[in-house]
């Protein structure tokens, strides 16, 4: 995270633990999923203030919220350029990293000058799978 952009944050303790349990997750957690962690340790903690910090960190660039997970934004503290995986049973969130870049031909554009794209994968998670099998076994 960037240090000079962290310092107009004006810290709690609560936030604190916010950041603290982002660090370095690579979860990709929901903001229910933060919440329900961090007020573990702070009890009276309001969900309110799990969004409150997740819009300043957004806005900080210190966290990216992903679209991938239909339904519930899901929130990654590593900011660098990776691609994501998905599974569609469990929902669970991998990164990858590699190049992924995809081509527009001049006919398909429409006039719109590409300014990027992004490419997230999904499919089945090696847990579910073997879950899949205990089952129809
Ligand atoms: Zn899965
Ligand atoms: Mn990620």
């Amino acid at each position: 995270m960037a240090k000079e952009k962290r310092k107009r944050f004006k810290m709690t303790p609560q936030r604190l633990a916010i950041l603290k349990y982002l660090e370095n997750n690579k979860e990709h957690p929901s903001a229910a999923d933060i919440y329900r962690n961090v007020s573990r340790v702070f009890p009276t903690m309001a969900l309110a203030t799990v969004y409150n910090t997740l819009r300043a960190l957004k806005e900080q660039e210190n966290v990216r919220e992903l679209s991938i997970d239909s339904g519930k934004g899901r929130f990654d503290p590593d900011t660098e350029d990776h691609n994501h995986l998905i599974c569609v049973k469990c929902r669970k969130i991998v990164d990858i990293r590699g190049d992924f870049s995809l081509h527009l031909p001049e006919d398909d554009r429409q006039g719109f000058e590409i300014m990027g794209n992004h490419v997230d994968f999904y499919g089945v998670c090696p847990a579910c799978t073997r879950k899949g099998r205990e089952i129809r076994t």
